[in-house]
């Protein structure tokens, strides 16, 4: 009898372009200043876990969550003051949004089109779904280069593209003129994903009636709620009808519906966190800047991006010194010897410095 192992039928059975990918790595993070994942670093005054526990207390977990999620839509509609002519659709983080959309729209042999380096996940879903990831490199300075998205649109004609705006892991606004540009070329839908609106000055949420082929993807992850795991699109109800029938029925928990509009009316508190985040943001970058051998990038997100001497010998030295931080180094050309810190604390922000001091 032939003995046949799991990894024979994985090999026969699984596709090789999933085989030959690595899981997404989440570092473990236990007892350190975590500044790797953009979260907002402030803990919840006391009388708003209270009221939290309360909420959480009440859910019937025997049952299944609401499948339309109406409070969370209506928290959202109320705090961004989104109109009744458009629509929202909620997902498990903008993470799962994202795959939603993609799947939605993955014709076999339809194009999804990004510049790169952006969002990982664009190319990974991309992937899943079986759609052509075509990526078009940003210029050195981190801009869109708007000639080769053009030339990128026209050729390849795809279905979807996707602009992380501001753009994770670079950080910077790219011009409102030149996505204006993408929006009025594609022949598809065009995804603005708006994962760090809180720290930037721009949106294009204010603009969704102008472009029948906008969608703005957005996340409260980086506003104090990762944990929640909760993404929104907002949409023309005829994109959003057609991204229901793809959405998994119960995809938002009841711990998250009954928790996220409870934080969402905190509007003051989730503002204040920010602004401080934006202040110390300036903060680090101008003390980074003036170390010898470094680059600092212009940002607009709760994360800096720093050139410095040795990636990799800061990375370590920074875990060393209990400090975790990405290190881009090795993930693209354009982020040779990058590091990408969120902003923390004042407290955090002060212990990097220091860290920094001892590594250099
Ligand atoms: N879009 C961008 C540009 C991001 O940087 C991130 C988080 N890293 C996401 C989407 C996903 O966020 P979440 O799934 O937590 O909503």
């Amino acid at each position: 009898m032939i003995v046949r192992a799991p990894a024979d039928f994985v090999a026969a059975v699984v596709r090789p372009e999933i085989r030959g990918l690595a899981a997404y790595a989440v570092p473990h993070a236990r007892g350190m200043i975590k500044l790797d994942a953009m979260e907002n670093p402030f803990p919840l005054p006391e009388a708003l876990r209270a009221r939290i526990a309360a909420a959480v207390a009440a859910v019937p977990v025997n049952r299944y969550p609401d499948g339309g999620a109406d409070a969370v839509k209506a928290a959202l509609r109320t705090a961004l003051g989104i109109p009744e002519t458009l629509d929202l659709i909620v997902g498990n983080g903008s993470d799962e949004l994202i795959q939603v959309i993609t799947t939605t729209l993955a014709k076999p042999g339809a194009a999804m089109l990004a510049p790169e380096p952006s969002f990982v996940m664009y190319r990974r879903c991309a992937l899943y779904a079986g759609m052509r990831f075509v990526g078009v490199p940003l210029k050195a300075g981190f801009a869109l280069d708007i000639a080769a998205m053009l030339a990128g649109i026209e050729r390849e004609r795809p279905a979807l593209v996707f602009l992380a705006y501001p753009n994770n892991p670079t950080g910077n606004l790219f011009a409102a003129a030149e996505i204006e540009q993408i929006l009025l070329a594609a022949p598809g839908l065009v995804v603005v994903d708006e994962a760090y609106y809180a720290f930037a000055e721009e949106s294009f949420l204010p603009r969704l009636g102008q472009f029948p082929n906008l969608v703005v993807l957005r996340t409260v992850s980086k506003i104090g709620m990762a944990g929640l795991r909760l993404g929104y699109a907002v949409a023309a109800p005829e994109w959003t009808a057609e991204l229901n029938k793809v959405r998994q029925p119960y995809n938002l928990n009841a711990l998250t519906q009954a928790v996220a509009p409870i934080l969402l009316a905190e509007g003051g508190l989730l503002a204040e966190q920010a602004a401080l985040l934006r202040s110390e943001r300036a903060r680090l970058n101008s003390v980074l800047a003036a170390l010898a051998g470094v680059v600092v990038f212009r940002t607009q997100t709760n994360f800096v991006l720093a050139r410095v001497p040795d990636a990799p010998r800061w990375f370590a030295g920074l875990r060393g010194a209990g400090i975790l931080v990405k290190n881009l180094h090795g993930e693209h050309p354009l982020l040779e010897h990058c590091l990408r810190i969120t902003v923390g604390t004042p407290a955090e922000n002060d212990a990097l410095l220091a860290a920094l001091k001892t590594i250099r």
